[in-house]
C-alpha cells in the first residue's frame, strides 16, 4: 500500500494516509471526472435515471451471454425428435429413409436456430438503442455532457450467426465451415454497455460519496479527501469516506455514505473511526429518510449528525450544515 502524510495545519496532526487502490484508476477515467465535475451526482433524479440505466444494462449482458452460450444443435432435442420418428414410422436404424429423415430434421433446426439468433441480435441492438437513447434524452433534460458507454463491435458469421469474432474482423474458418475471408462474410454488429468504470461507480455507490467530496471542496476546507485510508491512534487504518479539515477553527471532519437506510451497527463502528482518527466533526449521510430512534439516540450521545435525504436537498442547504462547524 503507498502511503504519505498530508500537510496539516492549525493544531491538527496529520495522520497518514493512503488512497483506496482501485479509486486511482477510477479517478482517472475521463467518463468519472466528467461525471463528477457536472455536479449532477446528489441530484434525485439522477439516482432514478441510473438504477433505471442498470437495469437495461444488466439486461443486455445476460442477453449478450446467452447468445454467446446459445448451443448450435440442441443434441437432445434432435434426439428426441429422432426417436419419436422412428418409433412413429416403425423404421430399422441405419435405413435410408432414417439417414434422409436424420438429415431434414438437422436442416430444420438449423434453419430455426438461425431465425432464432437472428432475432436475438434484432432484440440485443433494440436494448442497446434504448440506452443510448435514455441518455440522450438524460443529457437534454439536465443540459449535461455526459457519456457513461463503452462499445463493443461483434463479427457474425452471415452463413450460421455464430460469433466469429470480437474487437477486429480476423480471416478465420467458422464452426459451421464457412471460410470468413472478408468483412463481407460476416455481419457487423456494434453494441453500447455501461462502461466498467461507470457501472462500478455507481453500483459500489462511490456517486454518493464523490457527490458529498464535491461539495467540501466548495466548502472552504483544506485537505479533502474522498475514498482515502487514514492510519489512527490505534495503528490500524481506517476507509473514510470523506475527509476534510478547517484549520482556523482546529476542526477535522469525516463523513460516512450512505445509500440506503441506516442500521444501528454502521454507528457504532463510524463512532470507532472518529475516536480513532481524532474528527472533531462526524456526518452520517443517507439517501433515506427513514431513521430508526436507536440510530437517532445513539448518533446524538456519540456527537454524530444525521443527514437523511441528502438527495432531497439543495447544495446551498447541504453547505449551511456543513459550515455550521
Ligand atoms: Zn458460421
Amino acid at each position: 500500500m503507498k502511503s504519505d502524510i498530508y500537510k496539516s495545519g492549525g493544531r491538527l496532526i496529520p495522520l497518514k494516509y493512503s488512497l483506496l487502490g482501485q479509486r486511482s484508476v477510477l479517478e482517472k477515467s475521463s467518463k468519472i471526472k466528467k461525471i463528477i465535475s457536472s455536479g449532477i451526482l446528489l441530484d434525485a433524479d439522477l439516482k432514478v435515471f441510473l438504477e433505471e440505466l442498470i437495469s437495461i444494462n444488466d439486461n443486455l449482458k445476460e442477453q449478450l451471454c446467452k447468445f454467446n452460450e446459445q448451443a448450435f444443435f440442441d443434441k437432445k432435442t434432435v434426439g428426441n425428435v429422432i426417436t419419436k420418428y422412428v418409433e412413429k414410422n416403425k423404421l430399422d436404424e441405419g435405413s435410408s429413409e432414417i439417414v434422409k429423415a436424420i438429415q431434414k430434421i438437422k436442416d430444420d433446426i438449423t434453419h430455426e436456430d438461425i431465425v432464432k439468433k437472428k432475432q436475438t441480435i434484432k432484440e440485443i441492438c433494440q436494448v442497446s438503442d434504448k440506452l443510448m437513447q435514455k441518455l440522450a434524452d438524460f443529457n437534454e433534460d439536465k443540459g449535461l455532457d455526459l457519456d457513461l458507454f463503452r462499445d463493443r463491435i461483434i463479427y457474425v458469421c452471415k452463413r450460421c450467426q455464430r460469433i466469429a469474432c470480437e474487437g477486429r474482423f480476423q480471416k478465420k474458418e467458422c464452426d459451421c465451415g464457412a471460410k470468413l475471408v472478408t468483412t463481407r462474410d460476416v455481419s457487423k454488429i456494434s453494441i453500447y454497455l455501461l462502461s466498467e468504470e461507470v457501472e462500478r461507480f455507481f453500483k459500489k455507490d462511490l456517486w454518493l460519496e464523490y457527490g458529498i467530496d464535491y461539495l467540501l471542496k466548495r466548502a472552504n476546507l483544506s485537505n479533502v479527501f474522498c475514498g482515502y485510508s487514514f492510519l489512527g491512534s490505534s495503528c490500524v487504518y481506517h476507509e473514510v469516506d470523506n475527509f476534510a479539515e478547517n484549520f482556523k477553527e482546529n476542526i477535522r471532519i469525516v463523513c460516512e455514505c450512505k445509500n440506503c437506510k441506516i442500521v444501528l451497527n454502521d454507528a457504532i463502528v463510524f463512532k470507532e473511526k472518529i475516536k480513532n482518527l481524532g474528527a472533531s466533526r462526524a456526518y452520517l449521510i443517507t439517501t433515506s429518510e427513514d431513521i430508526d430512534s436507536d440510530v437517532r439516540l445513539f448518533c446524538n450521545a456519540s456527537n454524530i449528525m444525521i443527514i437523511d435525504s441528502v438527495l432531497g436537498k439543495q447544495h446551498e442547504e447541504l453547505l449551511e450544515i456543513i459550515k455550521k462547524v
